[in-house]
């Protein structure tokens, strides 16, 4: 069974999701599916492919060799990529919003003519580096250090669950250059060759989102030019705005996204399975109980598409967004949970096994309240932008 977007889009959106529908189920398969979350890894050559579409471009500007900024096209391809797990859209998210989307914000016009048209040919990959050994949702405490030394930023520190710092070119990284200013005035975004001396990357074990391994960074005397300050020199302390900008609001619906198509992929495997096993005589899903198991899984996902498609239309429209990509994140993470957990049950002992998507997408959806801003981080952000606090 597969569910189809019940939303009015444009005809471009409609045609990109059915190219990617048509490449998934060609070249992604269940096998291959499982035998990349089983080696944490994921398809250089597909990935390829999709570059050569004209995907990574999806959030670069036409100037800069991209399709222009298309959010929610951008958004749709994450959701279609998703429904087969991470190993698809991972990348694609390392190189459009992690890359693409951050440089286009935040970057210098040196930066932008550097490195955006090799990102929208998906020629570069970005890694995330803002989560820290003792820095969680607090990120404006981050410790990473970043001392300018004449015209270049020597960096000391360590990043804890920097996902593709394994595999990506650079780090977009968080760090302070003002230990004794007020933290909101001491960040800067700085941009790290995964390959500089004095970077070194240890796999961190985890279950979820295994396409890759998620790394432990540490920065030993990096020495940069100044140039790697994201926006250039004149940015540094600058970072707390790139923190709180239209970038992270993008960043919400990345995430947003992927849950979405993971639980769509949950409820289509669950809702299909449940006509086939027959218990009692009769197809499970004529069971009252695991009927409406599913349709309350269904439900919830399509108020989730209502929430992360009009996020997705704000953000491409250039308004504000801040409040309704945090509640886009919120409650499609919280959602993918019970839809997870609903699915799980409907599959039974099958879902415990690998013989189906449901193991993995259950790993990957009890993640998502947690990666990007935890839940009650988002509930925080609401309360303070709905003024609800003290
Ligand atoms: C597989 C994986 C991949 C990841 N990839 C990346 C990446 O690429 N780059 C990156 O930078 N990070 C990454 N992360 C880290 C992720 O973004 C963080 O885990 C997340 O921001 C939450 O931080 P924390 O786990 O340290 O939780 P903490 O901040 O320590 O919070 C723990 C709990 O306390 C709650 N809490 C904390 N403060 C408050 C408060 N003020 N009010 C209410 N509740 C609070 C939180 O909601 C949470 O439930 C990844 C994590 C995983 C598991």
């Amino acid at each position: 069974m597969r569910i189809e977007n019940t939303l009015p889009e444009e005809e471009h959106v409609t045609a990109l999701r059915r190219q990617l529908q048509r490449f998934v189920a060609e070249k992604a398969p269940r096998e291959k599916r499982r035998a990349w979350d089983q080696a944490h890894d994921w398809p250089r050559d597909l990935f390829a492919e999709l570059a050569a579409m004209g995907l990574c471009g999806l959030t670069v500007p036409e100037e800069h060799g991209g399709g222009g900024q298309d959010i929610v096209a951008a958004v749709a391809a994450i959701e279609e990529l998703a429904r087969v797990g991470p190993a698809l859209a991972g990348p694609f998210i390392h190189c459009a919003f992690y890359g693409g989307m951050n440089i286009t914000e935040n970057g210098s016009d040196a930066q932008k003519r550097a490195l955006l048209p090799k990102l929208a040919r998906g020629e570069l990959l970005f890694a995330y580096g803002l989560s820290e050994p003792d820095v969680g949702g607090d990120l404006a405490s981050v410790k990473t250090r970043g001392r300018v030394d004449g015209d270049a930023i020597v960096i000391n520190g360590a990043k804890r669950w920097c996902t593709g710092a394994d595999f990506a070119d650079y780090i977009y990284c968080l760090i302070n250059t003002a230990p004794d200013a007020p933290k909101r005035e001491a960040l800067s975004f700085v941009l790290i060759p995964a390959n500089a001396p004095g970077v070194t990357t240890t796999p961190i074990t985890h279950v979820n989102l295994r396409y890759t391994a998620s790394c432990d960074v540490h920065f030993d005397d990096v020495r940069l030019p100044l140039d790697a300050v994201i926006g250039g020199p004149e940015k540094l302390n600058k970072g707390w705005g790139m923190l709180a900008g239209r970038a992270l609001d993008v960043e919400k619906l990345e995430v947003a996204a992927c849950t979405f198509g993971f639980a769509q992929a949950a409820v289509e495997e669950a809702w299909s399975y449940a006509q086939e096993r027959v218990q009692f005589g009769k197809a499970i899903a004529a069971h009252q109980a695991v009927a409406h198991k599913l349709v309350n899984a269904r439900t919830k996902l399509e108020a989730c598409r209502h929430m992360l498609y009009h996020a997705a239309r704000l953000a491409h429209e250039h308004r504000p967004c801040a409040i309704e990509t945090s509640m886009a994140k919120l409650y499609t993470a919280e959602c993918g949970v019970e839809i997870a957990l609903a699915c799980q049950q409907v599959m039974g002992a099958y879902a415990l096994s690998d013989a189906y998507d449901i193991e993995r997408n259950v790993r990957d959806l009890l993640g998502m309240p947690i990666v990007g801003g935890s839940s009650d981080m988002q509930r925080n952000n609401l309360a303070g932008l709905w003024r609800l606090r003290g």
